[in-house]
C-alpha cells in the first residue's frame, strides 16, 4: 500500500485533494487506480487509511476511510551536521530520518569545504525515508547557518554531544546514559574535522559535551548514522502503535 506525506489536514468526512505531484506519483509511477487504498500522514493527525476515488494526471481525490495510527511523541533529537559531498550528505539526511531525528541542522565549520547546501533536496530525501520507514513525521531541515551562530544562539536547555574524532570524549553510549532526558542534540564535523579554536569553544559552552565513537576515525556519514544509532538504543522509543 502506498504510504504518502501530505500538507493537507486528515480527519473522518474531510473530501481530501491531492495535488499535482502526488497525482503524477499515484497515477504516473505507481499506477494507481480508482479503489486502490493508501495510507496519508501529515505529521499532526497520525496515519490514516484512505480510498482513491478519482485518479488524474493533476489531482487525486481520496476518501479517508478510518485513522490507522495516532499521531505519537517522537524523540525531540537535532543532527548539526557540516556539509559533505552531495550523494554523502543525502544520505545523513536519508539515515537521519530512518533513525528518529527530528531536525537537521546543516552547520559551517571552520574547515567545511562545501560553500552551500542544498535544503530541499535534503527535505526531498527526508520525505522519502519517513514514508518508508513509516515515521509519523518527517524532520525538518533548518536554514544553514556557521558553527559559530549556532552555539551563539543555542538554547541551553538542548544538549549538545559534539562527536570529537580526536579522543576527547568519552564513549557516547556512557554519556547518554548519565544524561538527564531532554531535548538533545548531535554534532558531526566535516571531513576535515573540527578545527583547534572550535574545540576550545565548544568546551568553554556549558551545554556541550565531547562524545567518541570509538578508536578508529570514521568518515563524517559514518559518524553521523552510528551517532545516531547509539542515541536510538539508549534512548530509542521503542514502543511503536500497532496499525489498527
Ligand atoms: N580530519 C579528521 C582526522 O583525520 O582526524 C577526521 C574527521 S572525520 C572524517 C569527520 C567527523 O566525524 C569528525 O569531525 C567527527 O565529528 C566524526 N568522527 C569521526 N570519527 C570519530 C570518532 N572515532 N569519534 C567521534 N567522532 C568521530
Amino acid at each position: 500500500m502506498n504510504r504518502l506525506y501530505v500538507s493537507e489536514d486528515l480527519d473522518a468526512d474531510l473530501p481530501l485533494t491531492l495535488g499535482k505531484e502526488h497525482a503524477h506519483y499515484l497515477a504516473t509511477v505507481m499506477r494507481a487506480k480508482a479503489g486502490d487504498q493508501v495510507l496519508l500522514f501529515n505529521g499532526r493527525d497520525g496515519e490514516w487509511r484512505g480510498k482513491l476515488e478519482a485518479v488524474g494526471k493533476s489531482a487525486v481525490t481520496v476518501e479517508l476511510e478510518a485513522q490507522t495510527r495516532p499521531q505519537a511523541a517522537e524523540p525531540d533529537l537535532w543532527l548539526l551536521a557540516a556539509p559533505i559531498k552531495k550523494e554523502r550528505i543525502d544520505l545523513v539526511a536519508e539515515k537521519a530520518a530512518e533513525l528518529g531525528a527530528s531536525a537537521l541542522w546543516p552547520v559551517f565549520t571552520r574547515r567545511t569545504v562545501m560553500s552551500r547546501v542544498n535544503t530541499e533536496r535534503l527535505g526531498a530525501h527526508m520525505v522519502e525515508a519517513a514514508e518508508q520507514c513509516e515515521r509519523l513525521t518527517v524532520p525538518a531541515v533548518m536554514e544553514p547557518a556557521d558553527l559559530d551562530k549556532a552555539l551563539a544562539g543555542w538554547d541551553g536547555g538542548r544538549a549538545l554531544l559534539f562527536l570529537d574524532e580526536s579522543g576527547g570524549g568519552a564513549p557516547l553510549a556512557q554519556v547518554l546514559a548519565e544524561l538527564p532526558a531532554g531535548p538533545l542534540a548531535v554534532l558531526v564535523g566535516p571531513e576535515g574535522g573540527f578545527a583547534p579554536e572550535e574545540r576550545v569553544l565548544l568546551s568553554t559552552l556549558p551545554f556541550a559535551r565531547p562524545v567518541g565513537l570509538g578508536p578508529r576515525i570514521l568518515r563524517a556519514e559514518t559518524a553521523a548514522i552510528a551517532a545516531l544509532a547509539i542515541v536510538q538504543a539508549v534512548r530509542g522509543d521503542w514502543a511503536r502503535a500497532p496499525r489498527s
